[in-house]
């Protein structure tokens, strides 16, 4: 399964606020076995956000989104994937029978438009804060609030998955550039992924669906350069 992210927030590209629900989303979504092809920030703009989705909603399986749920003047996120689809922003029938449900909500103490959702939509419960989230075809939109997104995912993590892969590496104590054929030789033989990612050493991440071709390319590797 392929997925894109789409982050939303003016205080995400300004470096007011650390990405970190991208990278939580990310490895979430890595360890059941979805592959996270995308990770996109945008600012809170309507047209932005719409054309964005939409473009990642053709060509990925699912798109998260999270940020910009709040009835508030810069939360519009709703709005743009709504928009992404050609639907109505409705005041949605679930929503509202989620909080006339839940007496701890007053109707009157919402602030206006936390029902408001695009037309058809699924909606999500948010069990930590207020602001549900919501379904669209293949997106989903989830809070920014980190705790109230993870949340959110976790009732859904069951809608996510693929052919995990089986992970070895191999640290090697020489720079990366001359590691190069025996790397290319390494995918040709064992027809594994390979990433090298170098730091005080270089750690080379050899991935393959059967553990045992994984650890097999591992010894061949460390054989040569570890
Ligand atoms: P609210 O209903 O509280 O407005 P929201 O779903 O509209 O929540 P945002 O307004 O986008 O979410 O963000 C609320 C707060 O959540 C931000 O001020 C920030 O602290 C945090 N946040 C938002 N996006 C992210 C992100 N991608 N990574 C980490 N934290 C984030
Ligand atoms: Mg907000």
């Amino acid at each position: 399964m392929q997925v894109a992210l789409v982050t939303v927030g003016d205080e995400l590209l300004a470096g007011d606020t650390e990405n970190t629900n991208a990278t939580w989303l990310a490895a979430r979504l890595t360890e059941r076995g979805a592959t996270v092809e995308r990770v996109l920030v945008v600012p809170d703009d309507v047209d932005v956000i719409a054309s964005e989705v939409a473009a990642f909603a053709d060509v990925y399986d699912a798109v998260l989104v999270t940020g910009g749920l709040g009835p508030t003047h810069d939360d519009l996120t709703m709005a743009g994937v709504a928009a992404a689809f050609d639907r109505e922003m409705i005041e949605h029938p679930d929503a509202v029978a989620y909080f006339e449900e839940h007496e701890q909500y007053q109707r009157s103490d919402l602030a206006d438009g936390t029902t408001e959702l695009p037309a058809d939509a699924r909606v999500l419960e948010n069990e930590v804060g207020v602001a549900p989230g919501a379904v669209v075809e293949n997106v989903y939109v989830l809070p920014g609030v980190p705790t109230e997104m993870e949340a959110m995912f976790d009732a859904v993590a069951g809608e996510f998955g693929g052919t995990k892969l089986h992970v070895e590496t191999v640290r090697v104590d020489r720079p990366e550039s001359s590691l190069v054929d025996v790397i290319a030789e390494l995918r040709e033989r064992y027809d594994v992924e390979v990433g090298s990612y170098p730091g005080d050493d270089v750690r080379v991440k050899i991935r393959h669906e059967n553990p045992e071709t994984a650890r097999a390319a591992a010894d061949w590797l460390t054989d040569r350069v570890a």
